[in-house]
């Protein structure tokens, strides 16, 4: 999984672009030996630097003209971010200074192929470097993104490993009970004895268990990463952008009382305890002659068809007319559709939520204008979402996540399936368990092509 890239030194400005009281260029020195790393250090720092100490110090041009003044930190390898020898300038966190700084290192390190770092590349080389778990690189990327308190602290927790632990022991799990049959797949006359009398079955079922049970937790992780996207559907004028702008609670999407005013999108990010919302106001759906009303509407639908859940909002006072029956038709099936039967004031109704047999909440009363009832609403979209109240120490999830830990439950349960079979196809029952392994490694990075380190860490930024 190493490139011959990943043995170059590089160098990058840490700090975010733009001006802070302080900047960092971060240098890490890949294969070069230490004396490379020291000859660096004194054309820039001008003076040795002990492992691990703060120097305050100027940083110098060829000419030895100070360029700043500030902190230089030296991490001798291993004991770094990366693993490898390390070199932290802090400086004044102007974006010149930092570009002078930053050339100034790459002009010192030139003679040993110093070059300026691709995107993630730090903690490529930490992952690579074994710092660091595919799953706690990432976390380390959904830390700096994170867009709400609860994501920031379910990614500090990934980061801290907590995800990774519990696939670690599915891994270990999966593992020892690989062994147990690989051992008696070398005794096939006493097959079926063997795994009866090691209950492999049981301990398949156990991992199967516990397997269930981490993807519910990742499910709850993965939702406050990825979040839910909301449409907001209805015919013109029953209250869309008013119900927007309470669940927002301000003034987002313009409201007028004229039909059809709603042409464009309006997207929106609101968080209900923490879980990101992607609220989409639409364009009033009618029949309509007007051109420029009909592609807002054929939008509309298209963004429908993409949605984690849709609100059909509907008018107290009139209900579920035939235009709306018509409306309701149309959405497509595997689309969660929440029915919102807005304006309660004008119908003299009190707010309430009605439930399916399932417990599903398929309709809610309310107000958008007066907020009667959207607490209700915010409630029964997160119970659509699948959160789980108390899921406070949940860590970060992705979505390639839930597809890997997706695709090692179906093996393990094709792999149920052989051993269930009288036939016992013990090599089958075997495969599937390597297959589930291979799964659940390349959460953690043990297992995985190129292809896919490439894309995680191309999409960090520069300097991490
Ligand atoms: P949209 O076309 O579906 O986006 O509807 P708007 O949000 O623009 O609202 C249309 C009109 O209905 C505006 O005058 C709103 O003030 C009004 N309206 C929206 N919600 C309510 C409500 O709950 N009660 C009352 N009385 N009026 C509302
Ligand atoms: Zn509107």
């Amino acid at each position: 999984k190493m490139l011959a890239t990943d043995q170059d030194p590089i160098a990058a400005i840490a700090t975010a672009a733009g001006r802070g009281g302080i900047g960092v260029v971060r240098l890490s020195f890949g294969r070069q030996s230490p004396t490379a790393v020291h000859s660096v250090i004194q054309a820039v720092c001008a003076q040795p630097l002990t492992p691990r100490h703060a120097h305050y110090c100027g940083f110098v041009d060829a000419q030895g003209g100070v360029l700043d003044r500030g902190i230089a930190l030296y991490f001798p390898s291993p004991h770094s971010y990366t693993g490898e020898a390390v070199l932290e300038l802090q400086a004044h966190g102007g974006p010149v200074v930092m570009q002078l700084l930053l050339q100034r290192c790459l002009e010192a390190g030139h003679p040993f192929g110093l070059r300026v770092a691709e995107p993630g590349e730090f903690t490529r080389r930490a992952f690579l470097n074994d710092k660091l778990d595919l799953a706690q690189a990432e976390a380390i990327a959904d830390l700096i993104e994170a867009s709400t308190e609860a994501a920031a602290r379910s990614a500090a927790r990934s980061l801290d490993g907590a995800f990774s632990r519990l696939v670690h022991a599915l891994v270990d799990d999966v593992i020892n009970l690989r062994m147990l049959v690989e051992a008696t797949l070398d005794f096939p006359e006493e097959e079926i004895d063997f795994l009866e009398a090691a209950n492999a079955r049981g301990k398949l079922a156990s991992i199967r268990t516990s397997l269930e049970r981490v993807l519910a937790d990742a499910r709850q992780g993965a939702l406050l990463r990825e979040g839910l996207s909301v449409v907001l559907a209805g015919e013109p004028n029953v209250g869309k952008s008013s119900l927007l702008n309470a669940l927002a609670g301000a003034e987002l999407a313009i409201v007028t009382p004229i039909a059809g005013t709603t042409r464009d999108k309006v997207a929106q990010t609101i968080q209900i305890e923490g879980i990101p919302l992607h609220v989409i106001d639409t364009a009033g759906l009618r029949d309509t002659e007007d051109e420029v009303e009909r592609i807002g509407i054929e939008r509309t639908w298209h963004e429908i068809g993409r949605a984690d859940v849709v609100l059909h909002l509907l008018d107290a006072r009139t209900g579920m007319d035939a235009g709306n029956e018509d409306i309701a038709t149309r959405f497509p099936a595997g689309v969660p559709i929440l029915r919102v039967i807005n304006k309660i004031d004008l119908a003299g109704e009190t707010a309430s939520v009605s439930d399916d047999e399932q417990g599903n909440a398929v309709e809610v009363r309310l107000s958008a204008r007066g907020g009667e009832g959207i607490d209700l609403l915010r409630a029964s979209l997160l119970k659509i979402a699948g959160w789980q109240p108390g899921g406070e120490d949940v860590f970060l999830a992705r979505e390639r996540h839930l597809s890997a830990l997706r695709a090692a439950a179906e093996h393990l349960a094709l792999a149920n399936e052989h051993a269930e079979q009288r036939s016992q196809s013990l090599d089958l029952f075997a495969e599937e368990l390597r297959l589930a392994q291979d799964q659940l490694n390349s959460i953690t990075g043990e297992f995985g092509s190129d292809d896919l380190l490439g894309v995680i860490f191309s999409r960090f930024c520069i300097g991490k």
